[in-house]
């Protein structure tokens, strides 16, 4: 069992509502949320010409591998209708690894610890509420 972090991100439809289905079916695919932080307004990053975000972190315990967490992460975000991928962009559901216990990783296809979370209030803000 590992202790992951996940950071959640909508700026789409009914944001709440993305959030909350979004940790529903993360839970129906295994991942075990210890604690969440509140939902936060955050102004896009990257591509400003876009809604604001909610955004979330998530404490959680996942008994596979980080690369079977990514595909539990991918899968909600398609589940959660996700279609514009384009990076930084709009979307209905963006899930992120975060952290993967101590675990550091350096694929394109998976960094992990994320590589831009110091760029990040909402993320340094959420971990930090989080005691991390
Ligand atoms: P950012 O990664 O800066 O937050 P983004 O979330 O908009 O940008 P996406 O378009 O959602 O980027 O993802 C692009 C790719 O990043 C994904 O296909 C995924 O394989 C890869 N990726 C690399 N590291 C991670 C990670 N730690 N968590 C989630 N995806 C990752
Ligand atoms: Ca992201
Ligand atoms: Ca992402």
């Amino acid at each position: 069992m590992t202790v992951a972090y996940l950071g959640l991100g909508t700026n789409l439809g009914r944001r709440v509502r993305n959030l909350s289905a979004a940790r529903r079916r993360l839970r129906e695919k295994g991942v075990r949320i210890v604690r969440q932080t509140r939902v936060i307004e955050t102004e896009p990053w990257g591509v400003v010409d876009q809604p604001r975000f909610l955004n979330q972190v998530l404490e959680v315990e996942w008994e596979g591998t980080p690369r079977q967490l990514l595909r539990a992460a991918k899968a909600v975000e398609r589940e959660g209708g996700r279609t514009r991928t384009r990076r930084w962009g709009p979307r209905v559901i963006d899930v992120d690894i975060l952290r993967f216990g101590n675990e550091r990783i350096s694929d394109p296809d998976l960094t992990v610890p994320h590589p831009r979370i110091r760029e990040r209030t909402f993320v340094l803000e959420g971990l930090r509420e989080l005691g991390v």
